[in-house]
């Protein structure tokens, strides 16, 4: 019995059953055979905390077993290569990618083309020349890519970005830096954004353009990677651009007007990040309803106190609305809405009543909530970071009091 009237196409359920299968056979059997190198931090990066070279193959190895089982591109656009799914499909996928392999089993992200990190509909906006030369490697799961948008400088204020493309002969050389890229260490591209003209920019009337960079281009330069939160590595990067050369094919959308491609590829990440937080979080709440059912304590089960099911409770009611909330956005998404508004309330809900829920299911678990063996405090770090990433909670609030105050008071 499914708890959602919501219509989902056949095909989407039957590509989860699918998907099911492809994550325990080249997922799960992945992270048992290497337990030691992909779970101990100490084997998994090397000392300056990048992948090491044995993760970064094994990493590969799946996003290109994915390409040929067909879970990799389901959502890229036909034209590109892929099976056209769309909005849908990513999130509902997604979300049963999380809530299967939980926080343990991290190469999951590599199953399905991450819309930063490999082909999306991203890449419509590139041109047909850097098409011929990166869509094939991408499609196959062979390469990989970034998105640098964010700057010390600029974060939630992205657009007042300092990376600059200066004119060079028919091409430019841009110089700058970005930080917390993922992905960047071990990319093959990153989408770079950067000035092109300055006085636009400062207007904020445009004036930013996005160009598609090899990263082993001269000039391109991972200065140090980011560990994160109970990380000795990290997949995060600071990035320096010293004057790389780029040629007009390497122009993403349209001249001055790049920015455009930053909104678009947040918007699928808010949908992404949706998934994440309600498929880890569901995932915490089925660990947390069997461990009340078999710890004991004052001679019961815990699951007999009120005290100890009434959060996981108020986690159900949350999570069945942050689940309808990302249904209904990557619905309008595919029907071509922007749902501005909607992939906001979406996205902070999920994140924020995900958390929520995390942070009961450790607290059920006493003690043993805190071990990485449970990896609940892993699931909890997972999504308490995406309240920042993507936007944050309150730059998210802000874009829906701007829409509700436009009129856009449809609820
Ligand atoms: C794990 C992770 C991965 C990331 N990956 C990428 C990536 O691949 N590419 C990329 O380009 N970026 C990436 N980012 C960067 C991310 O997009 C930024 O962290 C985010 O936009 C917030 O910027 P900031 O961290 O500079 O915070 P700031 O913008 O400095 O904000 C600090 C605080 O002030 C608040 N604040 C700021 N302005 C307002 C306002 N107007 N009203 C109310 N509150 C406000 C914020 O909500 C926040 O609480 C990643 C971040 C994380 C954490």
């Amino acid at each position: 019995m499914s708890a959602i009237a919501f219509d989902i196409p056949d095909e989407i359920h039957a590509l989860c059953d699918g998907l099911g299968d492809f994550l325990k056979a080249e997922v799960m059997s992945r992270h048992e055979k290497h337990h030691k190198l992909l779970s101990n931090g100490r084997y998994t990066y090397d000392e300056d905390g990048r992948y090491t070279e044995e993760v970064i193959e094994i990493i590969r190895e799946v996003r290109m077993a994915a390409s040929k089982a067909g879970y990799y591109n389901m959502c890229v656009p036909e034209e590109l290569g892929g099976s056209g799914l769309g909005m849908l499909a990513y999130y509902v996928a997604w979300e049963h990618t999380f809530r299967t392999c939980g926080p343990h089993n991290w190469l999951a992200v590599y199953a399905i083309s991450h819309w930063a990190f490999g082909p999306s509909r991203l890449l419509e906006r590139v041109t047909d020349e850097a098409r011929s030369e990166i869509l094939d490697g991408m499609i196959s799961g062979q390469t990989s890519m970034c998105f640098g948008l964010s700057e010390p400088g600029a974060g939630s204020d992205a657009a007042a970005l300092t990376t600059k493309a200066v004119p060079d002969g028919n091409g430019w050389k841009i110089t700058g830096r970005k930080i917390w890229t993922t992905n960047s260490p071990i990319a093959d591209y990153c989408i770079i954004f950067a000035q092109t003209d300055p006085e636009r920019a400062a207007a904020r009337k445009g004036g930013i353009s996005a160009f598609l960079v090899p990263t082993n281009a001269p000039g391109f330069e991972v200065e140090s990677i980011i560990a994160m939160h109970g990380a000795v590595g990290g997949n995060e990067a600071q990035l320096v651009f010293d004057e790389i050369r780029v040629e007009p094919y390497q122009l993403v959308g349209e001249l001055h007007d790049g920015f455009k491609n930053a909104v678009f590829g947040v918007s699928m990440g808010r949908i992404y990040n949706s998934a994440r937080a309600l498929g880890l979080a569901r995932w915490s709440l089925e660990l947390a309803l069997d461990y009340a059912g078999t710890r004991q304590a004052f001679g019961k089960p815990i699951s007999e106190y009120q005290g100890v099911t009434f959060p996981l409770a108020e986690s159900a009611m949350e999570l069945h609305g942050a689940h309808l909330m990302g249904l209904n956005a990557a619905k309008l998404l595919d029907r071509g809405d922007l749902a501005i508004k909607e992939l906001s309330m979406a996205k902070a809900y999920a994140v924020e009543v995900g958390a929520k829920a995390i942070d009961r299911a450790i607290q059920t678990h006493g003690a043993m909530g805190f071990t990485n063996e449970v990896g609940l405090a892993e699931a909890y770090n997972t999504v308490r970071v995406v309240n920042v990433a993507d936007g944050t909670g309150e730059i998210l609030r802000r874009t829906i009091a701007h829409r509700l105050l436009k009129g856009d008071t449809d609820l």
